[in-house]
Protein backbone atom coordinates (compact mmCIF):
# COMPACT_ATOMS: atom_id res chain seq x y z
CA UNK A 1 0.00 0.00 0.00
CA UNK A 2 2.78 2.40 0.78
CA UNK A 3 3.71 2.77 -2.63
CA UNK A 4 4.93 5.73 -4.45
CA UNK A 5 6.40 4.79 -8.35
CA UNK A 6 7.15 6.52 -11.06
CA UNK A 7 5.39 4.65 -14.13
CA UNK A 8 7.11 5.61 -17.67
CA UNK A 9 4.61 5.72 -20.32
CA UNK A 10 6.90 8.20 -23.01
CA UNK A 11 10.54 9.73 -22.81
CA UNK A 12 11.08 10.50 -26.29
CA UNK A 13 10.78 14.28 -27.79
CA UNK A 14 8.59 15.90 -30.58
CA UNK A 15 7.14 13.09 -32.02
CA UNK A 16 6.17 9.35 -31.63
CA UNK A 17 9.32 7.46 -33.18
CA UNK A 18 9.56 3.58 -33.38
CA UNK A 19 12.01 3.60 -30.18
CA UNK A 20 10.08 5.81 -27.52
CA UNK A 21 6.59 7.58 -27.17
CA UNK A 22 6.53 11.41 -26.32
CA UNK A 23 6.16 12.40 -23.06
CA UNK A 24 4.13 11.11 -20.32
CA UNK A 25 4.51 8.89 -16.85
CA UNK A 26 2.14 8.24 -14.64
CA UNK A 27 2.88 8.71 -10.50
CA UNK A 28 1.47 5.91 -8.43
CA UNK A 29 0.94 7.03 -4.78
CA UNK A 30 -0.75 4.98 -2.56
CA UNK A 31 -2.99 3.37 -5.73
CA UNK A 32 -3.89 6.89 -6.45
CA UNK A 33 -3.13 7.53 -9.95
CA UNK A 34 -1.30 11.53 -11.08
CA UNK A 35 -0.52 11.94 -14.84
CA UNK A 36 2.22 13.89 -15.65
CA UNK A 37 2.28 15.46 -19.05
CA UNK A 38 0.09 13.08 -21.58
CA UNK A 39 1.79 12.55 -24.82
CA UNK A 40 0.34 10.54 -28.15
CA UNK A 41 -0.23 6.80 -26.86
CA UNK A 42 -1.06 7.81 -23.61
CA UNK A 43 -4.03 5.90 -23.04
CA UNK A 44 -2.58 2.73 -24.77
CA UNK A 45 0.04 2.95 -22.61
CA UNK A 46 -1.72 2.66 -19.13
CA UNK A 47 -3.38 -0.10 -20.31
CA UNK A 48 0.32 -2.02 -21.11
CA UNK A 49 1.29 -1.02 -17.92
CA UNK A 50 -1.83 -2.01 -16.17
CA UNK A 51 -2.28 1.42 -14.96
CA UNK A 52 -6.27 1.64 -14.02
CA UNK A 53 -8.40 4.31 -15.51
CA UNK A 54 -10.77 4.47 -12.28
CA UNK A 55 -7.74 5.57 -10.09
CA UNK A 56 -6.65 8.56 -12.29
CA UNK A 57 -7.88 12.21 -11.10
CA UNK A 58 -5.42 14.38 -11.78
CA UNK A 59 -3.69 15.04 -15.23
CA UNK A 60 -0.79 17.75 -15.04
CA UNK A 61 0.43 19.50 -18.12
CA UNK A 62 3.68 20.75 -18.13
CA UNK A 63 3.25 22.97 -21.44
CA UNK A 64 1.20 23.24 -24.26
CA UNK A 65 3.86 21.90 -27.24
CA UNK A 66 1.70 19.05 -28.89
CA UNK A 67 4.31 16.48 -27.47
CA UNK A 68 3.53 16.61 -23.78
CA UNK A 69 -0.77 17.02 -24.30
CA UNK A 70 -1.85 15.44 -27.32
CA UNK A 71 -2.56 12.30 -26.09
CA UNK A 72 -5.31 14.05 -23.56
CA UNK A 73 -8.30 14.63 -26.04
CA UNK A 74 -8.07 11.07 -26.70
CA UNK A 75 -7.64 9.75 -22.98
CA UNK A 76 -10.34 11.72 -21.65
CA UNK A 77 -13.11 10.59 -24.23
CA UNK A 78 -12.05 7.05 -23.22
CA UNK A 79 -12.11 8.16 -19.57
CA UNK A 80 -15.70 8.98 -20.63
CA UNK A 81 -16.51 5.69 -22.36
CA UNK A 82 -15.71 3.59 -19.05
CA UNK A 83 -18.29 5.64 -17.12
CA UNK A 84 -15.83 6.75 -14.99
CA UNK A 85 -17.65 8.72 -12.84
CA UNK A 86 -16.20 11.40 -10.30
CA UNK A 87 -13.75 14.12 -11.67
CA UNK A 88 -10.57 14.02 -13.25
CA UNK A 89 -8.90 17.76 -12.83
CA UNK A 90 -6.32 18.98 -15.68
CA UNK A 91 -3.79 21.36 -14.47
CA UNK A 92 -3.06 23.12 -17.73
CA UNK A 93 -2.17 26.30 -18.55
CA UNK A 94 -5.14 28.99 -19.51
CA UNK A 95 -4.79 28.62 -22.93
CA UNK A 96 -5.19 24.81 -22.58
CA UNK A 97 -8.05 24.70 -20.58
CA UNK A 98 -9.24 26.98 -23.93
CA UNK A 99 -8.85 24.61 -26.67
CA UNK A 100 -8.97 21.49 -24.60
CA UNK A 101 -12.42 22.78 -23.16
CA UNK A 102 -13.85 23.59 -26.70
CA UNK A 103 -12.40 19.90 -27.87
CA UNK A 104 -14.28 18.45 -24.92
CA UNK A 105 -17.74 20.31 -26.02
CA UNK A 106 -17.29 19.02 -29.32
CA UNK A 107 -16.56 15.34 -29.09
CA UNK A 108 -17.51 14.58 -25.82
CA UNK A 109 -21.08 15.97 -24.95
CA UNK A 110 -22.92 14.03 -21.65
CA UNK A 111 -20.04 12.61 -19.91
CA UNK A 112 -20.45 10.68 -16.89
CA UNK A 113 -18.06 12.64 -15.25
CA UNK A 114 -16.89 15.84 -14.73
CA UNK A 115 -13.81 17.64 -15.95
CA UNK A 116 -12.25 20.66 -14.21
CA UNK A 117 -9.93 22.44 -15.46
CA UNK A 118 -6.91 23.84 -12.70
CA UNK A 119 -5.41 27.11 -14.27
CA UNK A 120 -1.91 27.35 -13.11
CA UNK A 121 0.65 29.91 -13.89
CA UNK A 122 4.17 29.48 -14.38
CA UNK A 123 5.48 30.25 -10.97
CA UNK A 124 6.07 28.78 -7.67
CA UNK A 125 2.49 27.15 -6.55
CA UNK A 126 0.91 24.46 -4.47
CA UNK A 127 -1.62 23.24 -6.62
CA UNK A 128 -2.80 20.40 -5.29
CA UNK A 129 -2.76 18.83 -1.71
CA UNK A 130 -4.04 16.22 0.27
CA UNK A 131 -3.85 14.78 3.68
CA UNK A 132 -0.29 12.47 2.23
CA UNK A 133 1.30 14.61 -0.38
CA UNK A 134 1.29 17.84 -2.30
CA UNK A 135 2.18 18.82 -5.92
CA UNK A 136 3.83 21.93 -6.52
CA UNK A 137 5.21 23.98 -9.41
CA UNK A 138 8.29 25.94 -10.31
CA UNK A 139 9.61 27.57 -13.27
CA UNK A 140 11.15 26.14 -16.06
CA UNK A 141 13.27 27.95 -18.94
CA UNK A 142 11.82 26.53 -22.59
CA UNK A 143 11.01 28.83 -25.20
CA UNK A 144 7.18 29.07 -24.20
CA UNK A 145 6.07 29.25 -20.74
CA UNK A 146 6.66 24.99 -19.05
CA UNK A 147 6.90 24.33 -15.49
CA UNK A 148 8.37 21.39 -14.05
CA UNK A 149 6.50 19.63 -10.62
CA UNK A 150 7.64 18.16 -7.40
CA UNK A 151 5.85 15.52 -5.26
CA UNK A 152 6.14 15.95 -1.80
CA UNK A 153 5.11 13.44 0.88
CA UNK A 154 4.07 14.87 3.77
CA UNK A 155 5.50 14.20 7.39
CA UNK A 156 4.62 10.25 7.94
CA UNK A 157 3.49 9.23 11.01
CA UNK A 158 5.67 7.59 14.03
CA UNK A 159 5.70 3.88 14.22
CA UNK A 160 3.93 2.16 17.65
CA UNK A 161 6.14 0.23 19.86
CA UNK A 162 3.54 -2.60 20.34
CA UNK A 163 5.34 -3.51 23.14
CA UNK A 164 5.55 -0.91 25.11
CA UNK A 165 1.97 0.15 24.14
CA UNK A 166 0.66 -3.05 25.81
CA UNK A 167 2.91 -2.67 28.96
CA UNK A 168 1.93 1.40 29.23
CA UNK A 169 -2.19 0.18 28.53
CA UNK A 170 -2.65 3.20 26.10
CA UNK A 171 -6.27 3.03 25.04
CA UNK A 172 -6.71 2.54 20.99
CA UNK A 173 -8.38 6.14 21.21
CA UNK A 174 -5.17 7.78 22.21
CA UNK A 175 -2.98 6.17 19.46
CA UNK A 176 -3.19 8.09 16.75
CA UNK A 177 -1.85 11.17 18.57
CA UNK A 178 0.88 9.25 19.72
CA UNK A 179 1.73 8.52 15.88
CA UNK A 180 1.73 12.23 15.33
CA UNK A 181 4.46 12.39 18.22
CA UNK A 182 2.17 13.09 21.84
CA UNK A 183 3.00 11.64 25.13
CA UNK A 184 0.68 9.33 26.67
CA UNK A 185 -0.61 11.04 30.17
CA UNK A 186 -1.44 7.69 32.40
CA UNK A 187 -4.68 7.99 34.28
CA UNK A 188 -2.63 8.81 37.18
CA UNK A 189 -1.12 11.70 35.59
CA UNK A 190 2.36 9.83 34.59
CA UNK A 191 3.66 11.31 31.39
CA UNK A 192 5.25 8.84 28.88
CA UNK A 193 7.44 10.58 26.47
CA UNK A 194 6.75 9.99 22.97
CA UNK A 195 9.67 8.29 22.47
CA UNK A 196 9.52 5.69 24.30
CA UNK A 197 6.15 4.65 23.25
CA UNK A 198 7.30 4.88 19.32
CA UNK A 199 9.82 4.62 16.91
CA UNK A 200 10.71 7.73 14.52
CA UNK A 201 8.30 7.58 10.85
CA UNK A 202 9.95 7.07 7.85
CA UNK A 203 11.69 9.40 5.75
CA UNK A 204 9.11 11.58 3.64
CA UNK A 205 10.06 11.38 0.08
CA UNK A 206 9.96 13.70 -2.64
CA UNK A 207 10.22 13.48 -6.49
CA UNK A 208 10.80 16.40 -9.48
CA UNK A 209 9.63 16.63 -12.82
CA UNK A 210 11.72 18.84 -15.21
CA UNK A 211 9.85 18.82 -17.83
CA UNK A 212 11.29 21.04 -21.24
CA UNK A 213 14.00 23.14 -20.03
CA UNK A 214 17.58 24.46 -21.17
CA UNK A 215 20.45 24.06 -18.28
CA UNK A 216 19.82 26.71 -16.06
CA UNK A 217 20.86 27.43 -12.44
CA UNK A 218 17.78 28.25 -11.49
CA UNK A 219 16.23 25.21 -11.66
CA UNK A 220 18.72 23.02 -9.65
CA UNK A 221 17.49 25.73 -6.49
CA UNK A 222 13.80 25.02 -7.16
CA UNK A 223 14.69 20.98 -6.86
CA UNK A 224 16.95 21.93 -4.00
CA UNK A 225 16.86 18.84 -1.67
CA UNK A 226 14.17 16.63 -3.67
CA UNK A 227 15.12 12.89 -3.55
CA UNK A 228 14.89 11.46 -7.07
CA UNK A 229 14.76 13.80 -10.00
CA UNK A 230 13.15 13.23 -13.83
CA UNK A 231 15.30 15.70 -16.03
CA UNK A 232 15.14 15.69 -19.94
CA UNK A 233 18.02 15.11 -21.93
CA UNK A 234 17.30 15.49 -25.12
CA UNK A 235 20.92 15.54 -26.61
CA UNK A 236 24.37 14.74 -25.78
CA UNK A 237 27.36 16.48 -26.10
CA UNK A 238 27.71 16.85 -29.49
CA UNK A 239 24.43 18.72 -29.61
CA UNK A 240 24.76 21.01 -27.27
CA UNK A 241 24.35 23.77 -29.16
CA UNK A 242 21.10 22.75 -30.53
CA UNK A 243 19.94 22.09 -26.77
CA UNK A 244 20.21 25.78 -25.86
CA UNK A 245 19.02 27.28 -28.92
CA UNK A 246 15.87 24.40 -28.86
CA UNK A 247 15.05 25.65 -25.04
CA UNK A 248 16.39 22.30 -24.20
CA UNK A 249 18.96 20.53 -22.06
CA UNK A 250 21.79 17.74 -22.89
CA UNK A 251 22.10 14.43 -20.64
CA UNK A 252 25.36 16.13 -18.81
CA UNK A 253 23.43 19.57 -18.04
CA UNK A 254 20.79 17.19 -16.59
CA UNK A 255 23.46 15.64 -14.64
CA UNK A 256 24.90 18.98 -13.68
CA UNK A 257 21.44 19.79 -11.99
CA UNK A 258 21.01 16.90 -10.50
CA UNK A 259 24.44 16.99 -8.44
CA UNK A 260 23.68 20.77 -7.48
CA UNK A 261 20.39 20.06 -6.64
CA UNK A 262 21.80 17.32 -4.24
CA UNK A 263 19.46 14.83 -4.91
CA UNK A 264 19.57 10.83 -4.77
CA UNK A 265 18.60 9.79 -7.98
CA UNK A 266 18.23 10.77 -11.78
CA UNK A 267 16.12 9.58 -14.42
CA UNK A 268 16.70 11.43 -17.69
CA UNK A 269 14.43 11.26 -20.73
CA UNK A 270 13.22 13.16 -23.50
CA UNK A 271 15.18 11.85 -26.13
CA UNK A 272 15.55 13.08 -29.16
CA UNK A 273 14.79 10.82 -32.17
CA UNK A 274 18.28 11.31 -33.74
CA UNK A 275 19.31 8.65 -31.42
CA UNK A 276 19.59 4.90 -32.00
CA UNK A 277 20.75 4.24 -28.47
CA UNK A 278 21.27 6.38 -25.25
CA UNK A 279 24.83 5.10 -24.37
CA UNK A 280 25.86 8.19 -25.06
CA UNK A 281 23.55 10.31 -22.91
CA UNK A 282 24.01 8.19 -19.94
CA UNK A 283 27.90 8.12 -20.07
CA UNK A 284 28.25 12.15 -19.93
CA UNK A 285 25.45 12.54 -17.50
CA UNK A 286 27.30 10.00 -14.76
CA UNK A 287 30.54 12.14 -15.59
CA UNK A 288 28.49 14.51 -13.66
CA UNK A 289 26.04 12.48 -11.19
CA UNK A 290 26.84 8.58 -10.61
CA UNK A 291 23.21 7.82 -9.67
CA UNK A 292 21.44 7.88 -13.54
CA UNK A 293 18.59 5.66 -14.69
CA UNK A 294 18.13 6.34 -18.57
CA UNK A 295 14.17 5.97 -18.78
CA UNK A 296 12.28 3.94 -21.47
CA UNK A 297 8.61 2.58 -21.69
CA UNK A 298 7.04 0.59 -19.50
CA UNK A 299 9.80 1.46 -16.89
CA UNK A 300 8.32 1.42 -13.24
CA UNK A 301 10.71 3.04 -10.83
CA UNK A 302 10.22 2.73 -6.88
CA UNK A 303 10.93 5.52 -5.07
CA UNK A 304 10.63 4.39 -1.86
ZN1 LIG B 1 8.53 21.54 -25.42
Amino acid sequence: MARFQVNILGCGSATPSMRHLPSCQVIDFRDNLFMVDCGEGAQLSMRRMKLKFSRLNHIFISHLHGDHCFGLPGLLSTLALHDKSGTVTVHVFKEGAEVFGRMLEYFCRDMPFEICFNIIEPGVATIYEDDAITVSTFPLYHRIPCVGFVFREKPKLRHLRGDMVKFFNVPVRELHGIKRGADFVAPDGTVIANDRLTTPADRSISYAYCSDTMYDRRVAEWVNGVDVIYHEATYDDEYAAKARERGHSTAREAGKTAAAAGASRLIIGHFSKRYVSEDAHLAQAREEFPEVIAANEGMKIDLL
